[in-house]
């Protein structure tokens, strides 16, 4: 998609911390983290948001889960939130489909 942000992150058009990387499905830093690890997980086709999913995208919308739980292992986090924003009304700002992985350090757990 042209004017789509994320796509041209997955194009290497505009730079980012990429942590995770496969022919389907790309994973980088949040840039405004909303805690010490804030990472984006994000299909690599343009698909606007949950609300635009459809039964053919069900393989894709697990593979999102299993890559953040990857993730996570791979960072050693034993607790995180995944989390989509849904729409304008639910957050969403960004209108290509992105699952966030945050979670505190766990040094700071209380
Ligand atoms: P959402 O509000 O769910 O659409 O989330 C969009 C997220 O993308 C926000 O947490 C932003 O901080 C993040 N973001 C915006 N621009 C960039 C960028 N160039 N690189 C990495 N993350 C970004
Ligand atoms: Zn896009």
């Amino acid at each position: 998609m042209k004017n789509c942000l994320f796509c041209k992150i997955i194009k290497k058009e505009i730079p980012s911390e990429i942590i995770y990387e496969d022919d389907k499905i790309i994973s980088f830093k949040d840039i405004r983290p909303k805690a010490k690890i804030h990472f984006l997980i994000v299909p690599k086709e343009h698909i606007e948001s949950v609300s635009d999913l459809e039964e053919k995208n069900k393989d894709l919308a697990g593979e999102l889960i299993l890559t953040a739980k990857k993730i996570a292992e791979k960072h050693n986090l034993t607790g995180y939130k995944l989390i989509f924003n849904v729409g304008r009304r639910g957050g969403q700002l960004i209108d290509h489909i992105h699952l966030h992985l945050v979670s505190r350090d766990i040094e700071e757990l209380p």
